[in-house]
């Protein structure tokens, strides 16, 4: 089978940090084109926006969309109507009813439609999901703490409505959470401090359930300086469970269950080739469903004004 030809739209931060490498590190997948109103690249046919790109006539197979979540369901919706596959970055809308309409042009279409969680892709999740299919949780507690004026320099899309603020790395947690625990959680309160400048929060708890009554707490905060936390604590009938690092290393009372080095788009981009191969598509919409009904139920709190 020839390389799927791909078109990268949103040359960003992490289409620059990450999509790029894998993308040229992955068999079975080229970069080809590149959409983005300010940036470029170097030997790859450049398009200010997707709409150009489709009516050029470059042939492309598929579109990666690295921009923000804001508008990407309008990207997704005109390249499913070209007949492309589809990797969106996460999260993968800003809403989750925009999804339907998207799920159901791929399959009419025949195209794969891949809602990316990156992190559910990092080396200790899926021992961690192992291990808890055996063993049962008996609380979680969530910490992701980081400090976004490090990660997301002068992003002002993450505090405009549907940018998620503190949720943009929080359902990173929420993607983990959701893949290794055996049952289904669901909100059952919150508390949401937006600064007075921002339509979205700088911090935020909130609290989980499932059907058998596991609690879990989400201590989440975006102005986090020193050691980021991006911790899943899980107590367990065998110990203390800790996938820590954002899903690369799993310890149980402190000794190492796993510790791999981090392949995490690289994986997004073998999962993407196979689907695409094999004519499927894979989304997942339950974190996102998750940051809607904190959004829902949470408490809102003011708090200062946040300048970058
Ligand atoms: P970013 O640095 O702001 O890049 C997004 C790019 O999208 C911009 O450079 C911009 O390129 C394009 N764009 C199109 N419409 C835009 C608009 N209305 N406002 C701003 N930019 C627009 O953002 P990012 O950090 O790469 O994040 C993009 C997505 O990846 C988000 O959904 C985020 O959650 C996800 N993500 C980010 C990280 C991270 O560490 N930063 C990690 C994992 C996932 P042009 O101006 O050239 O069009």
């Amino acid at each position: 089978m020839s390389p799927i030809r791909l078109a990268l739209v949103g040359l960003g931060k992490i289409a620059r940090d990450q999509h790029l490498p894998a993308i040229a590190a992955t068999d079975g997948i080229e970069l080809v084109a590149v959409a983005s109103r300010n940036a470029s690249l170097d030997g790859v046919a450049h398009f200010a926006t997707l709409a150009d790109l489709l009516a050029s006539g470059e042939p492309i197979d598929a579109v990666a969309l690295c921009t923000p979540p804001q508008g990407r369901h309008d990207l997704a919706a005109q390249a499913l109507k070209a007949g492309k596959h589809v990797l969106l970055e996460k999260p993968p809308g800003a809403t989750v009813s925009e999804l339907g309409p998207l799920v159901a042009a791929a399959q009419a279409s025949g195209r794969t439609l891949f809602a990316t969680w990156h992190s559910r892709f990092a080396p200790a999740v899926e021992p961690a999901r192992a291990f808890l299919s055996e063993v049962p949780a008996r609380a979680v507690t969530i910490t992701w703490k980081e400090d976004v004026r490090v990660w997301h320099p002068g992003q002002r899309w993450i505090w405009e409505p549907g940018g998620l603020g503190v949720f943009d790395p929080a359902i990173n947690a929420l993607s983990i959470l959701t893949a290794i625990l055996p049952r289904a959680v669901f909100v059952t309160g919150a508390e949401l401090s937006f600064p007075s400048n921002c339509s979205a929060p700088i911090a935020a708890t909130v609290d989980l359930a499932d059907a058998a009554g596991l609690a879990v707490r989400a201590d989440l905060d975006f102005l986090q300086t020193g050691p980021q936390s991006w911790d899943i604590a899980i107590e367990t009938d065998r110990g203390a469970l800790l996938l820590a690092q954002g899903g690369a290393k799993l310890t149980l009372d402190g000794q190492v269950l796993s510790a791999q080095p981090e392949a995490e788009y690289r994986n997004i981009y073998k999962h993407f080739v196979e689907l695409v191969e094999t004519g499927r598509s894979d989304v997942d919409l339950a974190p996102l469903q998750l940051v809607a009904d904190a959004f829902l139920l949470g408490r809102r709190i003011d708090v200062a004004p946040f300048h970058d």
